[in-house]
């Protein structure tokens, strides 16, 4: 992490991720930090691998939906929309001229693009702003169909607790993971409700760390490539 070091006249940040995450209820078997501790590995890695200017992770997102887990604590989607706007806005001041946005929280995404939108049209230098709405749309299809999995992780699921167990096993109490049934939502028409019933999907009891390996590293390779194109 970038923040770790000291200023020098030669600090360049030209090229800079932004980790994106939240306070969030993901089971019994996962950190509330899931979703920021995920793409913060993710972007560490890369920014090795390519000289990006690493920021700290936001640790907090919109997260409304799991406010009845105690412990969840949230920003309004408004309220995430002006801090990223004003962390934009200060790196392209700092000489950005290339942003990426590495989300970890569905929630975010919204705030995300109207913030980049926002900083976008009053800005007067020629800047490019990548928003990567979640982690796991990088995953390349061939990857995706190798391991057999979906894009349509569910929170605190296999795949979500498979990558925890592979870079943070610590934080992982894996015998508590329980089956749970997706919260079912439709893409094209979203239903809005206020009674998720539980703070985890899928099956995390399959997660393994070698199935994490695989998908972080297909995410990090993505990630490099994407960092490299004009
Ligand atoms: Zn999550």
């Amino acid at each position: 992490m970038r923040c770790n070091e000291k200023w020098t006249e030669r600090i360049e940040l030209k090229t800079v991720i932004l980790p994106t995450g939240s306070m969030e209820a993901h089971g019994a078997h996962l950190p509330f930090a899931t979703d920021s501790i995920i793409p913060e590995r993710i972007a560490q890695e890369a920014a090795k691998r390519t000289n990006a200017f690493l920021l700290p992770t936001l640790p907090y997102g919109n997260t409304q939906r799991l406010s009845n887990f105690k412990g969840t604590i949230s920003l309004t989607a408004q309220g995430l929309v002006y801090v990223v706007k004003d962390i934009l806005k200060s790196a392209i001041k700092q000489g950005a001229e290339k942003i990426i946005i590495l989300n970890g929280h569905d929630g975010n995404q919204h705030s995300l693009q109207v913030a980049t939108r926002d900083v976008l049209e009053e800005s007067e230098k020629n800047v490019k702003i990548m928003v990567i709405d979640a982690w796991w749309n990088i995953i390349p299809e061939n990857v995706l169909k190798e391991l057999n999995i979906t894009r349509e992780f569910g929170h605190a699921g296999k795949e979500e607790t498979s990558v925890m167990l592979y870079i943070a096993s610590e934080s992982v109490a894996i015998e508590k993971a329980v089956e749970q049934k997706f919260v079912e939502e439709h893409h094209l028409t979203k239903y809005y409700f206020n009674d998720r019933k539980v703070p985890c999907e899928g099956r995390p009891v399959n997660a393994s760390k070698e199935l994490g390996k695989k998908i972080f590293d297909a995410v990090v390779d993505s990630l490099v490539d994407l960092i490299g194109k004009p």
